[in-house]
């Protein structure tokens, strides 16, 4: 079949409206009528070369929409549900098996490589092959051909622009608070960057009942959306040292703190506002690959400290999309907050508007 796909061509460079070629579903596989779609940053460090995989490329892995047909053995899900899509994971692994999907062995190849099992590429335009299955699913496009194992039913009556982004940054900010640090009522959170995630995280920080919700972010408008959405305080950090203006707050410093920056010079700041026994949770990927934590080994034997790394804020996906779309509906989870939609076809626009910070969460919807 036919779909009109936003396709990457280049790096750093516009994404393209094209009409591609999308194979049917085959045995596992999901095909979904695309109602709107979220761009995370990953999606355009991939195009840009920071992630293994070959252009041309349709990316986008926060798709919403409606089944239009299964492959065989697919039971999860049927035509005419409606589905949230998440990242690939292969249920077969240790990881998969002890419910932590998002460290799957196969996660790379599953997410990245857009090749079936069978070796076949889905995506193709007058013969020359697309990469496609990009999370499993490459949904920016008006059908995705998604996995069974990453849809996850959700119901009708929501705003399809606001299931979207649970499928990665939202799940990964929330997550990192509510699963993978599992922060303690009562406890003192620093997160650092209030962009989707970083404003996740802070959201998910009440809902745990952390008494106090630090933020440190640069642009103003951010910090006063952070206020709004429940963080106790909101550090600017050329006001001058961040550990300064934290222990101000907490004297003994932190019980816990998360980087969405992937600086390694904000990470240091982080370590120097923790106190004893507290754990650091890094989500945020660095530009540089080679970047190596600043951390001496004596400042973590003092503290005590315990350093997590965080993919896709330790998210079972069926488990946990369910139980934010739950908060959401209980007003505790206030997504929209974040969202700001655009039509599909301006994708282009919306990455522009992104990257002036105009926008936190841009999510493309189809008319
Ligand atoms: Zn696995
Ligand atoms: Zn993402």
């Amino acid at each position: 079949m036919q779909a009109l796909a936003a396709v990457a061509r280049a790096p750093h460079s516009e994404f393209s409206l094209e009409t591609i070629t999308l194979d049917g579903p085959r045995p596992g596989e999901v095909l979904v009528k695309m109602e709107a779609v979220g761009i995370c940053h990953t999606d355009l460090a991939a195009r840009d070369g920071a992630l293994p995989v070959a252009l041309p490329a349709v990316f986008g892995h926060e798709g919403c929409g409606v089944v239009e047909a299964v492959g065989e053995g697919v039971t999860k899900v049927a035509p005419g549900d409606r589905v949230g899509i998440t990242f690939a994971s292969c249920g077969s692994c240790a990881a998969c098996r002890t419910g932590s999907p998002s460290y799957c062995h196969n996660f790379m190849h599953l997410n990245y490589d857009g090749v079936r099992a069978d070796g076949s590429r889905p995506l193709s335009q007058g013969g020359d092959s697309i990469t496609g299955l990009f999370f499993g699913q490459s949904s920016f496009a008006t059908y995705s051909l998604a996995l069974e194992r990453n849809v996850v039913k959700v119901p009708a009556d929501l705003p399809a622009e606001l299931v979207a982004p649970i499928g990665c940054g939202v799940q990964t900010g929330a997550g990192a608070v509510m699963r993978s640090l599992a922060c303690r009522s009562g406890s003192s959170l620093l997160v650092a960057g209030a962009g989707s995630v970083g404003l996740a995280a802070v959201m998910g920080a009440v809902v745990r009942e952390c008494a106090t919700i630090i933020v440190i972010e640069p642009h103003a408008s951010r910090r006063d959306l952070a206020l709004e959405l429940g963080a106790t305080h909101a550090i600017d950090p050329a006001t001058g040292p961040v550990a300064d203006q934290v222990r101000a707050i907490v004297g003994a410093g932190v019980d816990y703190a998360i980087d969405t920056s992937g600086i390694p010079a904000v990470i240091d700041s982080l370590v120097k506002s923790m106190t004893f026994h507290s754990k650091l949770g890094l989500i945020g990927v660095p530009a540089n690959p080679e970047a190596a934590l600043p951390i001496t080994v004596i400042e973590t034997l003092v503290l005590g400290l315990t350093v997590v790394g965080i993919i896709e804020g330790d998210s079972d996906p069926d488990e946990f999309i369910p139980e934010l779309i739950e908060l959401w509906r209980a007003g505790r989870f206030p997504i929209e907050k974040l969202v700001s939609t655009f039509p599909f076809t301006k994708i282009n626009d919306a990455v522009a508007a992104q990257h002036r910070g105009e926008v936190l969460k841009p999510v493309l919807v189809h008319e």
